[in-house]
């Protein structure tokens, strides 16, 4: 059966138009889908409303033990939500399984540490306002919007579900139109367990998508495209709706030296192609210390050669999720043969009807396609550098700004802080995505705003602050009856508490970031 990229509704019968997800692997209708529209949406942020008035009521304690038993019911039926992954995205159950169970890690962590972040606490309100408590908190938005992508269909809406939930908000949520089925199954196991809708689910084409954007939800966390991005940017500024863009990226391994070459070649192998390459934060880029290029080629294109994408129930690599996407990735790899580059392995041929064969590409230019663009499949280019600095200069000749991998034993944390990107694994690759408490984003065209950590609590929810008056202030600074004698007071008293910085404090050595 061929696989069809029918953007079309399906089936016009019934209260709804529906659509049909297909299997990328066999291109079989996994399910049909309703095609909500406007009105739809509308009604489903209108509802949540109501859910979020409820949710946002409970106190940090009551949601987590919600938030929790959602946890546990996902757990329990692991294998079915990863056999549906499978189903929408074909990638490998194992690659399925491992995405779910991140997903429920950071949803344990987020429900159990919204009351820690987000929770009232005391701050100093500094000599000037002395006779002031001061307190801060932050409070749940309503109802937050979330827009996902296909190639990770839970784990990636979960590091914006998660967290808006346990901050307190309500959510309606927009899966891809490749993946609805894993956005329906997540909002019908979070009814089971809580009981009421707090999370809902629409889905649709883009069409949905800009829907959701214009229904007056309190914030939009979308991640996708760069593309779609500003699209989504644009809709949400016609009513000044706070947005979060998680969008592509291009991101480098860089090489030293003294690295372990075969933790290294393994690492980018696993993030070039895991998932068939189709991961926001997936290895496209390498640059090698040319003391030891020849030597980490060979062991990658050594680990490559045994790996193979097909139908067969133990391939290691599934298919390509979303077909029009063969095209980009064919074109990559042209541009770069056609303009001078290698393909040590794969190349031309790689690129089939449903699945591309890992493909490792040399001498590539650094201004072709494969090198500035994203390709979202199992390609890699690697380039010899000089010295490290090179390395980090051509990492960071891009746009985008995602994520990073370093590999060297002396320099990783120094090397680290010098590429322009949201996160860098240093000696392991995409780690920092599996660490609940480390903030996920990107800069540049990567987008901006957080997920997951604290950082990622406090995207969904704004800051509340509060000046309660203890007693009666000595100097009326704020009041009419505020004399001339209160004013040299208080010129007293700001020479007293900042007029002694006149000069520069000597530096005695480089003042270096915090490590
Ligand atoms: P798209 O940008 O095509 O779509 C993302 C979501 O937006 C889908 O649900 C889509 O719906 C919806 N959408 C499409 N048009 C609109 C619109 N006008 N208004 C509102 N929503 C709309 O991305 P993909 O699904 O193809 O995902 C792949 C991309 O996602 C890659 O670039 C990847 O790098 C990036 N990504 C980024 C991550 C990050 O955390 N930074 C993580 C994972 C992926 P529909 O599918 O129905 O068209």
């Amino acid at each position: 059966m061929t696989i069809h990229d029918d953007r079309q509704p399906t089936h016009e019968a019934g209260p709804h138009r529906t659509f049909d997800s297909l299997s990328p692997i066999t291109g079989d209708v996994v399910a049909s889908h309703p095609l909500h529209g406007e009105e739809d949406v509308a009604a489903a942020v209108l509802a949540a409303r109501d859910e979020a008035a409820w949710w946002g009521a409970l106190t940090f304690e009551e949601r987590s033990a919600r938030l929790v038993a959602w946890k546990g019911v996902i757990t329990r039926r692991l294998a079915q939500l990863a056999d549906l992954v499978h189903q929408e995205t074909g990638k490998p159950h194992g690659d399925a399984l491992l995405e779910a169970s991140l997903g429920i890690d950071h949803l344990g962590w987020a429900a159990t540490h919204a009351a820690k972040h987000l929770g009232r606490r005391k701050v100093s309100s500094g000599l000037l306002m002395a006779n002031q408590a001061a307190t801060v908190e932050y409070r749940p938005l309503g109802v937050v919007g979330v827009i996902g992508p296909w190639n990770y269909p839970v784990f990636t809406p979960m590091g914006s579900i998660a967290y808006a939930l346990a901050a307190g908000n309500a959510v309606v949520f927009k899966p891809s139109e490749l993946t609805p089925g894993v956005g329906e199954w997540l909002a019908r196991t979070f009814r089971e367990a809580v009981g009421r809708p707090v999370l809902s689910v629409v889905t649709g084409f883009g069409d949905t998508g800009a829907a959701l954007c214009r229904a007056g939800v309190d914030k939009v966390a979308f991640t996708g495209s760069t593309a779609t991005g500003k699209r989504v940017m644009a809709a949400c500024a016609e009513t000044l709706t706070p947005v979060v863009i998680e969008a592509g990226g291009k991101d480098a391994v860089i090489v030293d030296h003294d690295a372990d070459l075969d933790a290294a070649a393994d690492a980018t192998l696993w993030g070039a192609c895991s998932n068939a390459g189709q991961t926001c934060t997936g290895v496209e880029r390498v640059y090698v210390h040319e003391k030891v290029y020849d030597e980490f080629l060979g062991l990658l294109v050594a680990k490559a050669e045994g790996l193979r994408a097909d139908d067969s129930l133990d391939s290691p690599l599934g298919p390509i999720t979303m077909p029009k996407q063969l095209d980009v990735i064919r074109a990559h790899i042209a541009d770069a043969l056609d303009r001078g580059g290698r393909a040590l392995l794969g190349g031309a041929d790689a690129v089939g009807d449903r699945y591309v064969q890992p493909t490792i590409l040399v001498d590539v230019p650094e201004d072709s396609r494969a090198v500035c663009e994203e390709t979202f499949g199992p390609t890699v280019t690697v380039a010899r550098v000089g010295t490290v600095e090179e390395a980090i200069r051509r990492t960071n000749a891009t746009s985008y700004g995602l994520g990073s991998t370093v590999f060297s034993k002396a320099r990783g944390m120094e090397i680290a802080e010098q590429i322009r990107s949201g996160m860098t694994a240093v000696n392991g690759v995409i780690t920092f995505a599996a660490v609940p408490s480390l903030p996920f984003g990107g800069v540049g065209d990567s987008g901006f705003g957080r997920i997951h950590g604290p950082d990622g609590l406090r995207e969904f929810t704004y800051a509340k602050a509060i000046a309660r008056q203890r007693f009666k202030a000595a100097l009326p600074l704020t009041s009419f009856t505020r004399t001339e004698k209160h004013e040299q007071q208080l010129v007293q008293l700001m020479t007293m508490l900042h007029g002694r910085g006149t000069t520069l404090p000597k530096l005695g050595r480089k003042v270096r970031r915090g490590r």
